[in-house]
């Protein structure tokens, strides 16, 4: 049974009738551009094969009731506990709960029409991996309650009101560009996204190519305090920058070149995370000919050199994700492997060569057992659709 006919049963099954639509929205996984996007850099994500499916009709009464299928739960609210983060016994929501009823808040605070629904859902996303099931959530009902609320919003702006659901009502301070791939993903496509003027665009996946996923199965622990040091490194570089480069507003405003000149001022740890941003900023510049052009192997060079930098520089990789990326690195038919998402943990994301991509995912599974007696999940990857009713 696919997760279409799963959670259309699963909404008869609770509602007692057929839900009016079905909506689906992505997961995603990134290529290049890792920790540049909080210094106004540029991302390059593709939303994958891998989904939120939203099953739901309107409700007949004021009150939204949520069947969360992969946790066996439910929860009911209407917009008035919405402030209070209640359900309509005057509990707390769930935590679960709270991407969807944040999505309700965000929307209304917009003015957005939006009706109270019935609604069951079920994601092949796995959580907390560093593919995006939060935002795959998010986007769901964000375009569930489009449906449902006869407007239209672009896909960015829907995906700024997830950020805001996300930021604001569930408390997580993520970026921008989760809930914009799984909104505004498309077949075959990478999408390079300007986290400063939050412009886009697409550029072609070379033919040919499979993106395989690995997942490390080591969670992140404990790393907030990581991630605040780093950006508050990169802002100690912007800072010190300033005096030699008076116009500099973020690290996205020194290339290079000039990086390079000024570096010596900079204290040893700011001047490698720095060194980190501008060069990987540099390199999602790289990309962009290199994948108008075909040019599979120039591309995957950057993404083995941007493990390296990660690894090196920035200091965010475990041993875990090294050694999936080294095993990767010597397969046959990987044009380029690194970590993906915020590090000491989660996944790697490797360029395959499509003939070859049965083996590899075999090989790397193999190698990695051996080497940390850990057993992977490796997911074969398709650039994809954003949400949409399906
Ligand atoms: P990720 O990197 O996967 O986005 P997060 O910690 O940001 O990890 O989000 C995971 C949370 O999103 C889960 O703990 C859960 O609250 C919610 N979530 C994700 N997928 C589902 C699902 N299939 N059903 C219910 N809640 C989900
Ligand atoms: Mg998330």
């Amino acid at each position: 049974m696919n997760l279409r006919e799963k959670v259309t049963e699963k909404f008869r099954e609770r509602f007692g009738y057929d839900p009016d639509y079905i909506v689906r929205a992505p997961g995603r996984v990134n290529l290049l551009g890792e920790h540049v996007d909080y210094n106004d850099g540029f991302v390059l994500p593709i939303a994958i094969d891998r989904a939120t499916w939203l099953a739901c009709s309107p409700s007949q009464t004021p009150q939204t009731t949520l069947v969360a299928v992969d946790l066996s739960e439910e929860t009911l609210f209407t917009p008035e506990t919405l402030s209070a983060k209640t359900d309509t016994a005057g509990r707390s929501l769930p935590s679960w709960a709270l991407y969807p009823a944040g999505v309700m808040w965000a929307l209304g605070e917009t003015q957005l029409n939006t009706p109270a629904l019935n609604g069951a859902y079920t994601s092949d996303v796995p959580q907390g991996s560093g593919l995006s099931s939060s935002a795959s959530v998010e986007m769901a009902f964000a375009f569930a309650w489009q449906t449902l609320g006869g407007w239209f919003l672009p896909p960015m702006e829907r995906a700024l009101l997830g950020q805001k659901a996300e930021n604001q009502y569930v408390g997580v301070n993520c970026g921008i560009m989760d809930q914009f791939a799984s909104a505004c993903g498309e077949e075959n496509r990478l999408l390079l996204l300007d986290c400063r003027s939050l412009e886009w665009r697409t550029l072609p996946l070379p033919k040919n190519t499979a993106i395989v996923i690995a997942d490390t199965t080591k969670r992140r622990t404990l790393t907030s305090g990581e991630y605040n040091s780093r950006r508050a490194d990169c802002e100690e570089a912007v800072r010190l920058l300033k005096k030699f480069v008076p116009d500099i507003k973020s690290l996205r405003d020194v290339n290079l070149e000039t990086f390079n000149q000024f570096a010596s001022h900079l204290p040893e740890q700011v001047h490698k995370r720095a060194r980190h941003v501008v060069e990987e900023i540099e390199r999602t510049q790289l990309s962009i000919p290199f994948l108008e052009n075909g040019h599979i192997q120039q591309f995957g060079r950057l993404l083995n050199e941007c493990h390296d930098s990660l690894r090196n520089l920035y200091e965010v990789s475990i041993s875990e994700l090294d050694v999936m990326v080294q095993v990767a690195q010597s397969l046959p038919g990987c044009y380029g492997a690194r970590l993906t998402g915020a590090g000491f943990g989660g996944c790697t994301v490797n360029l395959v060569s499509i003939e070859k991509v049965e083996d590899f995912a075999n090989r790397l599974s193999a190698g990695y057992e051996a080497k940390t007696g850990l057993h992977p999940e490796i997911y074969i990857c398709q650039a994809s659709p954003g949400a949409t009713l399906s």
